[in-house]
């Protein structure tokens, strides 16, 4: 599952999943996404779209992951 290896994409905004060892595929993406302010929104499902297949995750949960992003773009 996961490795050392860090995520490629933002280094100056790692994904918190990532950084915090949990598994990304399995989480509530929506409720979180609902929940923030109509600005953070947008970014979310940006940063999601730009660094999710980049990063060594996606690779191994790429149907999962991007279900997720296309319920929150
Ligand atoms: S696939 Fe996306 S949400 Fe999942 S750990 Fe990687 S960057 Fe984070």
């Amino acid at each position: 599952m996961h490795n050392n290896t860090k995520a490629e994409g933002n280094a100056k905004r790692p994904c918190p999943a990532y950084e915090q060892k949990i598994g990304c595929w399995e989480l509530d993406w929506k409720t979180m996404h609902a929940s923030l302010p109509e600005d953070q929104k947008k970014m979310m499902g940006e940063w999601m779209k730009d660094n999710c297949p980049k990063c060594p995750v996606y690779g191994n949960h790429q149907s999962e992951i991007d279900t997720k992003i296309s319920a929150i773009t």
